[in-house]
């Protein structure tokens, strides 16, 4: 099992007490007047590519400076907000700590932001679909938050999810340098049976929790245009601003 090589008994044991712990004596604030007082003052235009926000006057385009003459695997990147600290509480909370009560109402929310920017019946006609988690990572957390957002946002949107890829391993992104995370391969990467039948000649909306180099998802977009994809639409919750991430812009804008 070389996938448990790096957790020693002693390891396991803890997140087994952990997981335990927190299913029976967790406390959690009322999740929907939570989430209303985090989300004020994220919320604003973005580049409609790269997702940073957009703060001057003349970004009418929803395109910043950086992206004028950039492409990018997607056809636009929808986001809830910016990744504010009063957000990365969110997104922890659901990620980390196990409070999927957070999914639904977040999820929802980022499925009202997909309605409204492509309109009513293309997102409800759209494949949607969310970044997969490998397995273990998925047990270890005892979550998959971003289906869980994909499903809520699909729901709110009047559509519904699909299993299009699969991941068999994959390190944390959370914590890695960004050396570790611009390493991330195709490796450990699969198409979930009837994937490509189902992507083929459609728009594909893409779920994920936190945009920070886009490495993953401009990963996970490149394979859905090998499948035949026609259009992607990227959802996010929130998107790394610039001035936050280690070193200057996304690898986006260097790269395509
Ligand atoms: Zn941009």
């Amino acid at each position: 099992m070389d996938l448990m090589a790096p957790y020693s008994w002693k390891q396991i044991r803890r997140h087994i007490r952990r997981y335990n712990m927190l299913c029976l004596g967790r406390s959690l604030p009322a999740a929907e007047p939570w989430i209303r007082s985090q989300l004020i003052g994220v919320r604003g235009p973005w580049c409609h590519r790269c997702g940073v926000t957009l703060h001057e006057a003349s970004d009418l385009v929803n395109r910043c400076h950086a992206c004028l003459d950039a492409a990018t695997p997607w056809n636009e990147l929808l986001r809830l907000g910016s990744y504010t600290p009063a957000f990365a509480g969110l997104v922890a909370g659901l990620k980390y700590r196990k409070w999927w009560e957070l999914a639904g109402p977040l999820g929802e929310r980022l499925g009202h932001v997909v309605r409204v920017e492509l309109g009513a019946s293309a997102a409800r006609e759209a494949i949607w679909t969310s970044i997969p988690m490998p397995p273990w990572r998925c047990w270890r957390r005892g979550l998959d938050h971003a289906s869980m957002l994909g499903d809520a946002a699909a729901r709110a949107a009047g559509g519904s999810t699909t299993r299009v890829l699969k991941r068999w391993w994959g390190g944390p992104q959370a914590g890695a340098s960004r050396a570790r995370r611009l390493q991330a391969t195709k490796s450990g990467w699969r198409v979930a049976t009837g994937g490509a039948k189902q992507v083929c000649g459609r728009h594909v909306v893409v779920v994920d929790d936190v945009l920070t180099t886009g490495r993953t998802m401009s990963l996970a977009c490149r394979m859905l245009l090998g499948l035949g994809a026609l259009r992607i639409t990227v959802a996010v919750l929130a998107v790394t601003e610039p001035n936050r991430r280690s070193n200057g812009p996304t690898v986006l804008r260097s790269e395509h």
